[in-house]
């Protein structure tokens, strides 16, 4: 902090003390002698009074001899015929104003402004301790601490940031409505405002947000979520409009908004007080997000979070953050891009194989692996006195980085992953053996996300309003192809296929209890949650035979397929394994089966 606006609150603070010394010594000196209303009648009856003030029930009053006292008086007609009687001088204060004389306000109000003044002053220190761009001076607590990056000084662009095809992809419309909007109006399509960059730190989200704004050559303001969060309600709020009203100013531009949850939490979920200056922050974003058309070009918003689930529901309408992309761990391939991207920066020993040290770098995320180069290059000048990264240095530094990660994140086992990929692939392989019956496959990863250890994705063809029989059993067979295949391939059970049950039961119990799908039951609807009605205990046990039937014929059949494919169970695992991530069409290549269509227009 600057030695200005220190130097002018200590000696506010230091005036403040005084004066409220002076007014306690004033106080003291003038000594106010406090008498029974009894005594101060008779003092009156005496002729001993020469003037008092009242003010509601208090009076203060002087005696003729000069000494000063203080009483309480009733509302009575009797004392005011005897003031009169005795020619006291009466004057009488306004009560709305202050019922108690300065001189006792006084210290206390000193005490509060000193006190306020000090919480200030430790506030914009601790700020101008923690942040080196803010403004540094009391007046600026409104202003946003937005960081503002120039086009000129902006040096990411997509070829910065390796891998994330997929978020690339997904930003370059983005990129070319911040590079010409007319094109968007003209053809009436709507304006994108807000977009949501979904993953854990470290995977890239603040570079992409960076990289949109190279890409499209304009002004990026960054921000954390938690930057808005003040003790002050309306700070927040003000912050907000502040930093709109600046790239507005600036438009077309970006703001970033890092950790958005901090702001974007659910409205009225959280513990305890504070949340008031919360809401206030998040209300004034959602305004500002709805009303920032500008003629000179539009302000786009990219928040960040790895919090979807916490964020209000407001926040991800029509409008606002309405887009959301993923930005995932990397898998293998991106961990070598990300790897070369870096590694470019040092100099590196031809021997070092940079796909082997991706392999070797499963759940590591593009913070990393950048650490991963820069930890490497340090070792080499540590070590030895070489020219060159070996890759002896780039073992030790993963070493290091893994074992800092291991207490912090959960990174898988390989046994871990091994079980995960073959559960996976039993998934995936039970739909592309019945392809009449099921969506056709997108794609399958083992890279986590969320709580999830894999996931197979699959495309529909078109919108489906109604299902057939054969394709709920052969939802439930892929379901239960996970449990299947661990089962089949290591005779062990996990807990990871919990998720898949509920899948397959809640399809199972829609079959016999909605559809009429079911042997022995028949077509009647039978819950009443389905619109049906009551029935008894006796129907309620068929029905729990019903579904215990087709789960466990299911999953006999599934058991009994991925048992005939075995051999295309295995090398689908193990591609998978070391893959990651594996798409549609290279699954197809790799089992040697007729690629589908992935979409038909019907
Ligand atoms: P996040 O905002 O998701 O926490 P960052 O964008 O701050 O992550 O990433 C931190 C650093 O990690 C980046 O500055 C960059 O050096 C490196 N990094 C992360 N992802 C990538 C990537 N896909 N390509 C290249 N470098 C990356
Ligand atoms: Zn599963």
């Amino acid at each position: 902090m600057q030695g200005g606006p220190k130097n002018v609150l200590v000696a506010i603070v230091a005036f403040l003390v005084l004066i409220l010394l002076v007014s306690r010594l004033t106080h003291i000196t003038r000594h106010i002698k406090r008498i029974p209303y009894s005594e101060f009648i008779t003092q009156v009856e005496r002729n001993k009074v020469n003037e008092i003030r009242i003010s509601g029930h208090e009076v203060e009053g002087t005696f003729k001899d000069g000494s000063v006292f203080e009483t309480a008086v009733g509302n009575n007609q009797a004392d005011w015929e005897l003031f009169k009687k005795h020619n006291l001088v009466v004057s009488i204060a306004d009560t709305t104003a202050s019922s108690v004389s300065i001189w006792y306000l006084l210290p206390l109000l000193s005490l509060l402004v000193a006190s306020l003044a000090a919480v200030w002053f430790f506030i914009r220190q601790s700020r101008s301790n923690s942040n080196s761009g803010g403004g540094g001076n009391i007046f600026s607590m409104g202003k946003s601490r937005a960081r503002m990056f120039m086009p000129s000084t902006i040096k990411e662009t997509f070829d910065s940031v390796a891998g994330a095809t997929e978020a690339k992809e997904e930003l370059k419309d983005i990129v070319e409505f911040l590079k010409s909007p007319e094109k968007y109006q003209r053809l009436g399509a709507r304006v994108p405002r807000g977009v949501l960059l979904v993953g854990e730190p470290g995977n890239g989200k603040t570079l992409l947000a960076k990289a949109v704004a190279g890409e499209a050559n304009c002004p990026f303001f960054s921000v954390s979520g938690s930057d808005f969060i003040e003790v002050f309600v309306g700070v927040g709020a003000a912050r907000v409009r502040d930093l709109f009203e600046r790239a507005r100013q600036r438009a077309p531009s970006i703001i970033f908004i890092d950790e958005i949850d901090a702001v974007g939490r659910q409205r009225g979920s959280g513990m305890g007080g504070g949340h008031d200056e919360r809401e206030q922050t998040l209300n004034q974003l959602l305004t500002e997000m709805d009303g920032f058309q500008t003629t000179g070009g539009s302000v786009i918003v990219i928040g960040a979070t790895n919090r979807l689930d916490v964020l209000d529901k407001a926040l991800l309408r029509p409008g606002r953050f309405d887009r959301q992309v993923e930005v995932p761990f990397p898998d293998l391939m991106s961990r070598e891009e990300i790897l070369r991207v870096h590694a470019k920066s040092v100099k590196i020993d031809p021997a070092v194989d940079l796909y082997k040290i991706a392999r070797g770098t499963p759940g590591f995320t593009g913070a990393d692996l950048a650490n991963l180069i820069n930890e490497a290059a340090l070792n080499a000048t540590k070590n030895h006195s070489q020219e060159l990264v070996t890759m002896h240095d780039f073992e030790e530094a993963r070493d290091k980085i893994m074992l800092g990660k291991e207490s912090k994140t959960k990174i898988l086992t390989l046994e871990e992953r091994t079980v995960t990929a073959f559960h996976e692939a039993g998934h995936a392989l039970v739909r592309l053996l019945d392809p009449e019956n099921s969506d056709p496959l997108h794609k399958i990863t083992i890279v986590p996300r969320g709580r999830a250890l894999g996931v197979t994705h699959s495309l529909p063809e078109r919108d489906r309003y109604t299902e057939s029989k054969e394709r709920m059993l052969t939802m439930i067979r892929s379901a239960l192809g996970g449990r299947a295949a661990e089962q089949l391939k290591f005779n062990r059970l996990e807990t990871g296929a919990y998720s898949d049950f509920v899948v397959a039961t809640d399809i199972a119990r829609k079959m016999v209890c909605m559809y009429g799908m079911s042997e022995n039951l028949g077509p009647v609807v039978y819950s009443q949650q389905y619109g049906g009605y009551q029935y008894s205990p006796h129907t309620a046990e068929r029905i729990d035979t019903e579904v215990e039937n087709i789960l466990n014929t299911c999953y006999k059949q599934t058991y009994e397929i991925l048992e005939h494919n075995k051999e295309k169970l295995d090398i689908l695992g193990s591609t998978l394994l070391e893959k990651e991530t594996m798409y549609a069409s290279e699954i197809y290549e790799l089992l040697g089966i007729q690629a589908r269509q992935e979409f038909k227009f019907t």
